[in-house]
Order: structure tokens, then sequence, then C-alpha cells
């Protein structure tokens, strides 16, 4: 079989499967809106949960950033790219999350991979909670270590595996909020067990950082616990993009000499670490962010709950709705978009077989408007 024939096959079967994945362009988006085809849409499926990717002192920092220090790095941490703008926003979210060293990685899908791959050898094992995000699943598939799935969110599943006998090193990986559900881990019952069995812990805050906790410092914080890796990114709630993970001196350090990703790779534009030290300042002081997504999370959860769609155990911005088939969410969606509703529908393997829903996200942007129109063209197309 010729390269030309792989390709257009895997094409083909895609598209048999009504599977098959398309961009649309953004023209122009708010956070609150969205602009695509010329039509203006209010946006239910973005992950800019505090609107800061629009706030005009972090876009003024970025600006003041790259009047400073040019647009681009010029090369990896380990060669020039590593700047003051990058030292500064590594110790500020240090002491923000009281850990003694934060790494800056590219993206969160990039510092997972770079964890998994430096840290795990062939007796090593990975136990992860199965519904974890495809770049730890698949970080830890491709690792040499073993992987093995626990059942979500249940520490005696976790427990049954950690009872095996292992004769390399455990890693234990969940996340703090689970991208697909907006429900949280049992962190505390979780390192508890993996301490006891002389495991460490991971914990994946992409979708609690900025959110929860005090000063929005995460899930982790929220639940008093302290894993010996956290990895939070800036593609969410911080509004940019990037991702930094939280550990130990030594840990640091060995990730200096072994991550890839870190060595062989230019570091982020220092003007973008410049921004994110604004957004950071913000999100600490973003009292007022946090209280106003929760007061759309309370008014959407009280309009929804009598639906004929499940909501889930939710109280963070990812608010989905389970509707189960397929073909019945595609086409709630389609709805949805008439009426100038933009939400994203989710199908497997996604989410597991059966669990096809609706992924509404909401954000500090939106006014009570917004949720009274979205609520009000679900009850019209649902019931
Ligand atoms: C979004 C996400 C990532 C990937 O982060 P990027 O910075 O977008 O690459 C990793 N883990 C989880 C749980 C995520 O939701």
């Amino acid at each position: 079989m010729s390269w030309q024939h792989k390709i257009d096959q895997s094409l083909q079967q895609r598209l048999a499967q009504a599977a098959y994945r398309r961009r649309q362009v953004n023209q122009g988006s708010t956070g609150r809106f969205l602009r695509v085809e010329n039509r203006q849409y209010l946006n239910f499926s973005g992950n800019d949960y505090l609107g800061l990717s629009q706030d005009a002192t972090v876009i003024a920092a970025w600006q003041q950033g790259a009047a400073r220090y040019g647009v681009g790095s010029g090369g990896s941490g380990h060669v020039t790219g590593y700047t003051q703008a990058h030292a500064d926003l590594e110790q500020q979210l240090a002491d923000w999350l009281g850990c003694p060293r934060a790494l800056l990685f590219i993206s969160g899908y990039a510092a997972n991979q770079a964890l998994l791959a430096a840290l795990t050898a062939a007796d090593d094992r990975v136990l992860a909670d199965r519904l974890s995000h495809a770049s730890l699943l698949e970080a830890a598939a491709s690792s040499p270590a073993q992987l093995r799935r626990f059942q979500h969110n249940q520490p005696e599943s976790l427990q049954n595996l950690l009872n095996k006998p292992c004769s390399g090193q455990t890693l234990v990986v969940t996340e703090g909020v689970f991208s697909m559900d907006g429900d949280s881990a049992p962190l505390a019952d979780l390192h508890q067990r993996a301490s006891a069995a002389g495991a460490w812990l991971l914990v994946d805050d992409a979708h609690g950082i900025g959110v929860r906790g005090d000063e929005g410092r995460g899930s982790c914080w929220q639940q008093g616990v302290k894993p010996e890796l956290q990895v939070v990114t800036f593609g969410k709630a911080f509004g940019l993009s990037g991702a930094a993970v939280l550990c130990s001196q030594p840990v640091a350090e060995y990730l200096l000499q072994f991550a890839r990703h870190l060595i062989y790779s230019t570091s982020m534009p220092p003007a973008q670490a410049y921004a994110l030290q604004t957004a950071l300042k913000r999100i600490q002081h973003g009292d007022d962010l946090r209280q106003r997504l929760q007061q759309n999370l309370r008014q959407f959860r009280q309009g929804a709950a009598s639906l004929p769609l499940q909501l889930t155990a939710s109280d963070t911005a990812i608010q989905p709705l389970i509707v189960g088939d397929n073909q019945q969410t595609l086409s709630l969606a389609q709805r949805l978009r008439d009426e100038g509703l933009w939400v994203t529908a989710i199908r497997p393997p996604t989410v597991p077989p059966g669990g096809a829903r609706l992924r509404i996200t909401l954000t500090a942007a939106h006014q009570p408007a917004d949720i009274e129109r979205l609520l009000e063209v679900l009850h019209a197309t649902c019931h």
C-alpha cells in the first residue's frame, strides 16, 4: 500500500464513522462572544474561565514585554532562551503555590509528555485515573513503564493496583478537575494511599488552577494536599498558554537534566512569561472574577435541574449535560447553534460509550442574561 493510499483510506474511514474533524475560523472572540461564518454566537465552549484572554492589563503587559524583550526567546532555556521574565514567573508561581520550584513548559501537553518520559523506566508503573487527559494517558502508554488505569475517582480501585507488587517505582496520576465531567478527584485519599505504598502522586490541575481555592491556587491547595508533582496550565483560566511543573528542588534539577522538551525546544517568548506574571497577579486578586463565575454556575445549575438531561457533580466552570446518544447530542448542539449559542458536542471515545454530552463551559465574562438565554433555549429544545 502506498503512502497516498494509506492516507486516503484513513480519511475515508473517519468520514464513514462520522468522526471527521474540521476546524472553523474564529473570526473574533471576546470570551463571551464568538464569530463564525459572519454570525455572532454566545460562547459556551471556551476554557477562558475568568475572561483573562481579553483583560486590558494582561494585553498591555504582553505589549510591554514584546517592546522590552522582542517577540521570541531565541532558543531553548538551556542555551539563551531563559530570561529574567521566565525566572521571575517561575519564582512567583512557586511562592504562590507554596512549592520549592516551578519549571515552565511551552504547553501542558509538553509538560505531561516530558514528565512521564523523563521520570519512568522499564520496571516502573503508572497508575492513572481512567478518565485522565489524553496527554497523560498517551505519554504513559508510550513510556517504558507499565500503564494501569483505575476506576474514575475511586481510591479503592487504585488501592487494588497498589497492592500488586512492582519492582520499580510507582507514579499515581490524576487531575484536579476532570475536563469532560467537571468533577474533582479525592486528592487527600489518593495521596494518602500513594504515600503509604511509597508511590508519588502527579496532579494535573489544568481546569482547577485560577478557579478554585484561596487566591485561585487550585484543587490541591483547596483540598490541603501537597502532591510530589503538580502540573498547572496557562491556556485555561490564565487566558494565555504554556504550563508549569511544581516540584521539589531535586526533581526540578532532575528535569533540567532529563526532560527533553526543555532541552531541545525553544522556550516560550519572554513577552508571554512577562504577560503571565500580570495574569497571575490578576488571578491572585481575582475573588471578584471567581465570585461572578460562581454566580453564573448557581444560576445555570438551578435552571438546568428541571431539564430531562443529567447534570454532573461539578462545582466548576465545566457543566456538561449528559445526553447519551451520539446523534441526539449532535442535533441538540446544532439546534443551539441555530439559536446563536455555541456549545460543543462531545462523543466517545473522548467520553465513555453512551456518555455523549453537551460540554457547556461558563466563564466570569458571561452576563446573567446570557445564562438565562442558554436555559431558555435548552428548555425549549429538550422538552
Ligand atoms: C488542556 C489540558 C492539557 C493540555 O494543556 P495545553 O497547555 O493546552 O497543552 C493537559 N491536561 C489537561 C487536564 C487539560 O485539560
